[in-house]
């Protein structure tokens, strides 16, 4: 029997985006997520070359919701995947409500609705720390990533071989996460993302109390206060935050956010987030932290015309925040408070997210001071920006201490650096422990795990 173990990625080696990876021992292929890449203003691109593996593979890992890790999910059933997806039971209600979305926009380009009752057919559901059998030999446990809800790290025994995936991962801790969990003990392999380098992330706490209180004051001034933000996790903190001290201005919810708070009250329990969240609540006696008087959706349950309240929150000269999608500026409800309430000099456009390159909100930190808004599907209009333009640092990935940490506990020795730019992974593999492998996987080039051979104590084939 060949004792051999290969990774082969299909996306995110070197980049952001379309993560998506195979480990394969020659008589099982377990897919590590099925994601897409999102480019600004054009179609998406899927994985490199994953689709002939479709109906080879044994069982596929989700390590969470975004589109970047999902998305494409359903297009490998389409393909011919006949096993069943493991991912945690939030991460499938998050990602249905992502899916449905994206259909919307490259409609069957990948996959067609039906696509997805299969997916929802053949998915199991995990919890954190629960050990669950996928194929002969393998089985995986899930350890709370502290990304968003329901993100997961996954934790591989391939037959006596342990292997850590960790997907996307956040040591600092946010309002409802108290960093990552990890496995208990030490493991052989660790496929690591990379996305913020070796970077310091500023500590949350700080960010939070900065943001707030620039908040504040602009509201006191009788201003207005912007924040793009996107609708999974950076929303729900952010409201979280704010509604601790702000309970005497309005603070409007605008888009897909209403969708995943009601999502996130699904799972207010310890299973899911941390207890620290769980006792404020229950010490404030609120059911739900987005539960305020003052906290407003613009739904269509609330306002008969949503339209015209967005219109009329312009109109009006009184302070409130509105926290609206998309996190980037792209075509959404943002757009139409930005035709409102950007031109006013005092007001302001609080960014609290990653801007990607080649999006509206990328272009306004650059310097872009006229943007055109989408008003609906077919009129734009030329928005001039002279609102003030503030940038707070949240992140929702790991910094170089909690990577230094991870590595510390788990010693493995070997590391596969993945979801990162080619820079950030070269960054990273500088934390590396002298004697320790590691690798920069490329699209579509196979890569030999020498540690698997060494651990079943053969280097080529055994008779
Ligand atoms: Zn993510």
């Amino acid at each position: 029997m060949k004792k051999e173990l290969t990774f082969i990625g299909f996306g995110s080696c070197g980049e952001v985006g379309r993560s998506s990876f195979i480990l394969d021992d020659g008589e099982h292929k377990v897919l590590l997520e099925a994601g897409l890449k999102l480019i600004p203003f054009q179609p998406s691109i899927p994985p490199v070359g994953l689709d002939k593996y479709a109906q080879d593979l044994d069982a596929a890992i989700i390590s969470h919701a975004h589109i970047d890790h999902s998305g494409y999910l359903p297009a490998v059933y389409r393909h011919g995947f006949e096993g069943k997806s493991f991912m945690t039971e939030p991460t499938l209600d998050i990602a249905r409500m992502l899916w449905e979305d994206h259909y919307k926009i490259e409609k069957d380009r990948y996959w067609a609705m039906d696509d997805l009752e299969t997916v929802y057919e053949r998915t199991e559901t995990m919890e954190y720390r629960q050990k669950q059998k996928i194929a002969d030999g393998i089985t995986i446990e899930f350890y709370n990533a502290g990304h968003i809800l329901g993100s997961a790290m996954t934790l591989i025994d391939w037959k006596g071989y342990r292997i850590l995936y960790t997907g996307d991962y956040n040591d600092n801790w946010t309002p409802f996460f108290d960093g990552y969990d990890m496995p208990d003990d030490p493991v052989d392999l660790v496929i690591t993302e990379s996305t913020n380098g070796v970077r310091t992330v500023p500590d949350r706490e700080k960010i939070n109390t900065a943001f707030t209180n620039e908040v504040r004051s602009v509201l006191a001034s009788g201003k207005k206060v912007m924040v793009p933000s996107f609708a999974v996790g950076r929303s729900q903190e952010l409201l979280t935050v704010l509604t601790d001290s702000i309970s005497e201005y309005p603070i409007y919810v605008d888009g897909m956010i209403n969708r995943m708070n009601a999502i996130t009250e699904r799972y207010l329990t310890s299973k899911w987030v941390s207890p620290r969240i769980l006792k404020k609540l229950k010490e404030k006696g609120l059911e739900s932290p987005f539960d305020h008087e003052n906290v407003i959706g613009i739904t269509r349950e609330n306002f008969e015309r949503t339209w015209d309240f967005r219109k009329h929150l312009g109109e009006v000269d009184e302070p409130f925040i509105i926290i609206s999608t998309s996190g980037m500026l792209m075509p959404s409800p943002i757009h139409t408070h930005m035709r409102y309430n950007a031109s006013d000099p005092q007001n302001l456009l609080a960014f609290v997210g990653y801007q990607a390159e080649g999006t509206i909100g990328r272009d306004i930190l650059e310097g872009t001071r006229q943007v055109t808004v989408q008003m609906d599907r077919f009129n734009t209009v030329e928005v001039p920006i002279k609102s003030r333009i503030m940038q707070f640092h949240f992140s929702g990935h790991v910094s170089d201490e909690g990577i230094r940490q991870l590595f510390e506990k788990m010693q493995p020795s070997e590391i596969i650096l993945v979801h990162g730019s080619e820079e950030s992974r070269t960054s990273v593999s500088t934390l590396v422990k002298k004697g320790t492998t590691v690798h920069f996987p490329e699209i579509g080039v196979p890569l030999t795990i020498k540690s698997f051979e060494r651990h079943f104590g053969v280097s080529t084939e055994e008779l």
